[in-house]
């Protein structure tokens, strides 16, 4: 069955069917880069981790609450990555403006928090984990070894 598409009907409609796609992504679980990066930690003998653990600030996409760490995997547009400079859309830019400001503020609230609650908190652009997996994995490998 066709699963129903269900629009936040505090965006403006979306002009073409690219930005849309984009958009409905926002949310999104277990996307490409997060799947290839746990894929990656498994085949390095990495386990344990939590997915999405609700009682760490912000949910972090990988954890691990025993040793304190919250691993985020951003998406290059909705983060607004600086590797990759993505273009705003061309309409209704004073409301994607103030959205993605939005999301960025959101990211430093929750890394604060963590941050202030004896997390260690890791970043990983999506386009870092797309040309760099392994140094992805490494990081992670070398902070779990010394924590
Ligand atoms: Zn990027």
């Amino acid at each position: 069955m066709k699963k129903a598409y269900i629009r936040d009907d505090r965006s403006p409609v979306p002009l073409n069917e690219n930005v849309s796609r984009v958009m409905s992504r926002n949310k999104a679980r277990n996307t490409k880069p997060e799947l290839n990066l746990r894929r990656s930690l498994y085949a390095h003998g990495v386990r344990g981790y939590r997915l999405n653990w609700k009682k760490a600030p912000g949910t972090p996409d990988i954890s691990f609450p025993g040793k304190k760490i919250a691993i985020f995997i951003n998406g290059c547009y909705w983060h607004r990555c600086p590797h990759c400079e993505l273009p705003l859309p061309k309409t209704n830019k004073e409301f994607w403006e103030e959205k993605f400001d939005k999301n960025i503020k959101r990211d430093i609230k929750k890394e604060k928090e963590l941050l202030d609650l004896g997390w260690i908190v890791i970043v990983f652009w999506e386009c870092k984990i797309k040309t760099n997996m392994k140094d992805c994995t490494n990081k992670i490998k070398a902070i779990l070894e010394c924590h």
